[in-house]
């Protein structure tokens, strides 16, 4: 059995976006720890303005010490008083703050992007082997931890493992994508295709409050957040910024059946973020209230170059780690934004994966794998749950979910819709809006349940 005793456990960090930065400074107390993080940008960027976080997400502030100083600089002094209630955190501030907590014993390498990684058993050993863009290789990692976001590379080694472990290799080798195939069928091929294009795509932009209110004084985008929905579309607003600007994400399904595309993540026929007429974006609503074309016009103006971008998530992985390498963030549930979940189910993993490797004493290959399972039992669950949640939720708002059926909506979109009609809406919204609630109980009581699996395992149960 390969000990560790005598020297520091070497740990390796891929990515270091709030998933990866979370996770580093959930092991701060470590320091039984050599700790790596790999990033292959040049320095922490924050992609997108705001993230909405969540009283669990809360919880998780308060355990690494970061909320006190997070409440000062959103200036707000009551987060989520109430179970399903959300904050809005701008990201540069979170990733800010991580920044400064993460642990001395953490070096930050830049420009590292990961090209490909490797467990090894050999006459060097044991561990995980990292190859990175710039030439650099190195080996010896006891753990890895992907937190390389939806294009991770970490990925490809954790999918191909377990396509290992289950012998799928030839009965997935010719299968090729289409429509009509079985669930089966395409989660095999999902193994080869790990990213999916939703069927949706959406023109994102950033309205100021005065250039709206030059148009239409009254527009409710200036006091509070709106879904505008209808059939296969959905526009979303909210006030940011104290009010000053207003974010407004113009969403539009192009997939009939609503059934996945699969995106060749190198392939030429990928939909890609592509640029495209200001009258083809406003002529996509045809017949939608005044308040939202104008509102689109603003939107437009403001947009040099208008993109749409193809949203995305990933075919549910069966598992988020293997002995030595664990998956956090989109790495591993990379999902549509519907839910405003992203972020806060990253600093979630990252916070679990942290707490239960510092809580345990990791002398062994066999600790490791301990942990790992621990945290893929807690974790991958809940992690592909709330992906699909996110994806039915976009299905919902465009009335191409089968809660909501399309004839009735018809009628209400001629008609008034009935009181019935909007109650079996409204029901629906609040459904999937209260997964925070149904996402069962705290992240105390699941590292609780985490330490009792450890307990269990170290009498032999795994
Ligand atoms: C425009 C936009 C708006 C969003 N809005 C919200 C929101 O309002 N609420 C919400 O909850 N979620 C939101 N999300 C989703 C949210 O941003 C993600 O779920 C969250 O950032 C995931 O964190 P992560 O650390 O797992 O991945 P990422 O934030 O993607 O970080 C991955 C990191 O890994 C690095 N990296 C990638 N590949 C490699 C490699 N090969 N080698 C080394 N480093 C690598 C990247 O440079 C990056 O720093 C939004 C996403 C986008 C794109």
């Amino acid at each position: 059995m390969h000990s560790f005793s005598g020297r520091k456990l070497r740990v390796a960090i891929v990515g270091g976006g709030i998933g990866g930065l979370t996770c580093a400074a959930a092991l701060k107390d470590c320091d039984n720890i050599e700790l790596d993080l790999f990033e292959a940008a040049a320095k922490f960027i924050a992609i997108g303005a705001g993230i909405v976080t969540w009283p669990r997400t809360w919880s998780i502030f308060e355990a690494l010490g970061l909320n006190e100083e997070m409440l000062e600089r959103i200036k707000r002094m009551d987060p989520c008083e109430e179970d399903a209630t959300p904050t809005n955190l701008h990201r540069q501030q979170l990733l800010d703050l991580l920044l400064e907590h993460l642990p001395f014993h953490c070096q930050v390498h830049f420009g590292h992007r990961l090209v490909s990684c490797r467990e090894y058993e050999d006459r060097r050993g044991c561990g995980v082997e990292l190859h990175f863009r710039n030439g650099v290789t190195l080996d010896g990692y006891d753990l890895v931890i992907g937190a390389d976001g939806l294009k991770s590379v970490v990925r490809q080694t954790v999918i191909a493992q377990s396509r290992s472990w289950t012998g799928l290799d030839a009965s997935v080798k010719d299968l090729e994508f289409s429509p009509n195939m079985t669930k089966e069928e395409h989660c095999h091929l999902g193994r080869r295709h790990d990213i999916l294009y939703t069927g949706q795509s959406a023109f994102r932009g950033l309205v100021p409050r005065e250039k709206l209110a030059a148009l239409y004084p009254d527009h409710r985008a200036l006091r509070t957040s709106t879904i505008y929905c209808g059939k296969s579309k959905h526009v979303v607003v909210y006030p940011i910024s104290n009010g000053e600007i207003v974010n407004v994400v113009a969403f539009f399904s192009d997939s009939q059946s609503g059934s996945p595309v699969i995106l060749e993540t190198t392939g030429s026929s990928s939909p890609q973020n592509k640029q495209v007429p200001t009258d083809a974006v406003v002529n996509m609503y045809p017949g939608w209230e005044d308040e939202v074309v104008d509102l689109l016009k603003v939107q437009l103006q403001m947009l040099e170059k208008p993109t749409i971008w193809p949203i995305l998530d990933l075919n549910p992985l069966e598992t988020y780690a293997t002995s030595r390498i664990a998956l956090l963030g989109d790495a591993s549930h990379s999902m549509s934004p519907h839910l405003g979940a992203g972020a806060c189910t990253a600093i979630e993993d990252a916070y679990i994966l942290g707490s239960l490797i510092s809580r345990s004493k990791l002398n062994t290959i066999i600790d490791i794998k301990r942990v790992l399972a621990v945290y893929n039992t807690l974790r991958q669950p809940y992690g592909n749950e709330i992906m699909r949640w996110a994806r039915e939720m976009g299905e919902f708002y465009e009335f191409d979910s089968q809660d909501i059926q399309v004839d009735e909506i018809v009628d209400s979109l001629v008609n008034e819709a009935t009181e019935e009609q909007m109650s079996k809406f409204r029901k629906g919204t609040e459904k999937y809006w209260s997964w925070p609630v149904r996402a069962a109980g705290t992240i105390g009581e699941d590292l609780r349940r985490g330490q009792e699996m450890l307990n269990e395992a170290k009498l032999g149960a795994l």
